[in-house]
């Protein structure tokens, strides 16, 4: 009825369609309170159990500790380049795992605040790959050690978390929050934009250990940016995107009642598969990572032409694919297969890949 189409874009990307159904049910009048969400003031009460429930739901859906804060802050997950290093850095030392542009940039804004480090870096082979880290020389002094745990752009994912030596975890799950189960208490600090796989852009879900949070930087940082500030107030120190908070809402309550994340797991794997197996056998398309890092959310490939690579794009999108373009900086295909994205529209890619191929070799 509405004319969808399937859209492989790596953010702001597609989100479940029984979701939008209810918040289309619910845009005029949200249950009997004669009013949309875009228009309640975010201290009342009827917005207060819509936060309230997000933040359940979120810490049912992940396992989330007791002793671990759930936060929602505006400024997306760049601004979380500055607020982590501003915030974690007592000490003044961080060691960064660079895997790809998303870890690079986090990497390069730490810099301007402490003694940061190259740990270990993947860019000798256009990031493709990640580099083994279970025993990498952590500077005994690191307040943290960063990583992006799915880069976006290039398509790979951490199989197994790093050995951070006793030193604090702090990972960019940005695109792949919750397509997955995830140990939280692994880590001292978890975020993610939530335009990539849960919904509308302009919020990051910050998940952070209470022991992580300080009382003497009061003076020193701007109010925003002090994680303090959020978790004192629940997230409600002055507006936040009250939209974007109840949309992710619903889509938590949506995984929850789809089985969680194990489940939502399972159909990823089954959903990836089909693609990674036609890339596999293709004679004209090459996946651009190694098979053991592949992402399940972002999956990269190329035919080694720009000219055809666009051809594929431009037909896709004739076709009903759109937003197959790889990023920018690293050109090819990629198509974004978030939690959102139905098995079908993965399916209904490869046979038109297939087609593609035929008619192109
Ligand atoms: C998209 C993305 C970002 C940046 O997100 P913004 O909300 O645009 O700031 C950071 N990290 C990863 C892994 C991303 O995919």
């Amino acid at each position: 009825m509405y004319d969808r189409i399937y859209n492989f874009s790596a953010g702001p990307a597609t989100m479940p369609e029984p979701v939008l159904e209810e918040i289309r049910d619910e845009m005029m009048n949200y249950r009997g309170s004669g009013m949309c969400v875009m228009e309640m003031s975010h201290r009342s009460k009827v917005f207060q159990q819509i936060a309230r429930e997000a933040q359940e739901d979120l810490r049912e859906l992940m396992g989330i500790p007791d002793n671990y804060k759930i936060l929602f802050i505006q400024g997306g997950a760049t601004l979380q380049f500055s607020m982590i290093p501003m915030n974690l850095l007592k000490a003044g030392a961080a060691d960064y795992i660079v895997t790809g542009s998303w870890s690079k940039k986090a990497y390069k804004e730490a810099k301007k605040f402490g003694d940061i480090r190259l740990l270990a870096s993947s860019e000798d082979r256009n990031f493709s790959y990640i580099p083994d880290c279970s025993d990498l020389p952590v500077n005994p002094e690191a307040d943290y050690v960063y990583i992006c745990e799915n880069e976006t752009i290039h398509g790979t994912t951490f199989q197994q978390l790093p050995n951070t030596k006793g030193r604090v975890l702090v990972s960019d799950q940005s695109s792949m929050f919750l397509s997955q189960p995830c140990n939280v208490s692994d880590y001292g600090l978890i975020y993610a934009g939530v335009q990539k796989n849960v919904g509308p852009a302009g919020m990051v879900v910050v998940i952070l250990r209470e022991d992580l949070i300080r009382d003497d930087l009061d003076d020193k940082l701007p109010v925003y940016l002090n994680y303090k500030t959020h978790a004192d107030s629940d997230s409600m120190y002055n507006t936040p995107n009250c939209w974007c908070i109840y949309c992710c809402g619903k889509v938590f309550r949506y995984l929850k009642n789809t089985g969680g994340l194990e489940a939502m797991h399972r159909r990823n794997q089954e959903k990836a598969k089909p693609l990674y197996d036609f890339l596999d056998q293709s004679k004209l398309f090459r996946g651009n990572v190694e098979p053991q890092f592949r992402s399940l959310m972002n999956v990269t490939f190329a035919t080694g032409s720009k000219e055809l690579d666009a051809e594929t794009v431009a037909a896709a999108k004739a076709a009903g694919f759109d937003n197959l373009n790889g990023h920018k900086s690293v050109g090819g295909l990629r198509a974004s297969i978030y939690n959102a994205m139905p098995k079908a529209g993965v399916e209904a890619l490869v046979a038109f890949l297939e087609k593609f191929e035929a008619e192109h070799r």
